[in-house]
């Protein structure tokens, strides 16, 4: 990240010139910012003075973040389930894991579905992941149901009192209306059992603009609590964070690193923007 810190240390020494200004739309651009914020960003560089522009570029990126709650919402006296979804191969297994593990480290008893039940291998990769961390994972067969088998694990989880439910969904887009249906029928199964109290989308951060598109087609489907940014590693795409968040108007309550279970955090505003301007 630091995006912005070269631009701006050279913005304070002089005025910003055009060849300047140019290489610093390319930078933003780059970023995953989205066209339409980098221009936002760049009226303000041409427009202030350079002493204060820092502050205006830092006020002009917290404005685009959503004022909601990021923390998620566990429920005081009962089980909190946790619907985590989003396209295949965007994180979304991994992501499953590494919040078991979070929530697990913090004293908490945490159950998973594998409710991607065409995929085998999904199935075997979170089986894997509950072994290694040692947290229960509730399977159905190949091929049935996925709304029966959280169901299963929402009776399960809500019998035997755990506290944290967390349901892999599939993420077939091919099948885009079926996939939404699914999802859909997936919830109101668990309902009967127990709310479910966040709905979470995968989004890859290295598929730029695209992730947005997704973000809207999952937020029409299922209401969405919150999003999970994952692959931000040594990416330089920081922008994409905030375009999305701007986008979507959903809140991003965590971002994955790395493929290791401990690569992952909260979102946090303040850092991120921070970060950013370098
Ligand atoms: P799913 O199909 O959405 O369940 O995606 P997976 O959880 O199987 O992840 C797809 C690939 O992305 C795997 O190789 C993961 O190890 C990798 N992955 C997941 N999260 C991250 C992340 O934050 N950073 C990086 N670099 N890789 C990730």
């Amino acid at each position: 990240m630091g995006l912005f810190g070269s631009f701006l240390s050279r913005f304070s020494k002089n005025k910003a010139g055009l060849e300047d200004l140019e290489e610093f739309r390319k930078a933003l651009i780059e970023s995953d910012i989205g066209a339409e914020f980098a221009e936002e960003i760049i009226k303000l560089v041409e427009r202030e003075r350079v002493e204060e522009l820092a502050g205006r570029i830092t006020d002009q990126l917290k404005g685009a973040l959503v004022k909601s709650d990021r923390q998620i919402r566990f429920a005081p006296n009962r089980l909190t389930t946790i619907l985590i979804v989003g396209v295949n191969g965007t994180g979304k297994t991994t992501s499953v894991a590494k919040l078991a593990r979070k929530y697990q480290d913090q004293g908490l008893r945490v159950m998973m579905a594998a409710a991607d039940t065409f995929r085998a291998a999904a199935v075997d990769q979170l089986l894997t992941w509950g072994n290694r961390i040692g947290v229960p994972v509730v399977t159905g067969k190949t091929n049935s149901d996925p709304a029966a088998v959280a169901f299963d694990a929402a009776d399960k989880a809500k019998r035997e009192n755990f506290d944290l439910l967390l349901i892999d969904t599939a993420g077939r887009l091919h099948t885009k209306n079926n996939l939404m249906d699914e999802l859909g029928k997936v919830r109101r199964v668990v309902e009967k059992v127990t709310p479910i109290d966040e709905v979470l989308l995968v989004l890859d951060g290295t598929t730029g603009q695209n992730g947005i598109v997704q973000g809207r087609a999952f937020q029409e489907a299922v209401t969405l609590s919150g999003l999970i940014v994952t692959k931000l590693d040594g990416s330089t795409k920081g922008g994409i964070a905030l375009a999305t968040e701007r986008a979507l108007q959903i809140p991003i309550k965590f971002v994955g690193t790395g493929e290791g279970i401990e690569d992952f955090s909260a979102f946090e505003a303040d850092s991120y923007i921070a970060g950013l301007l370098g």
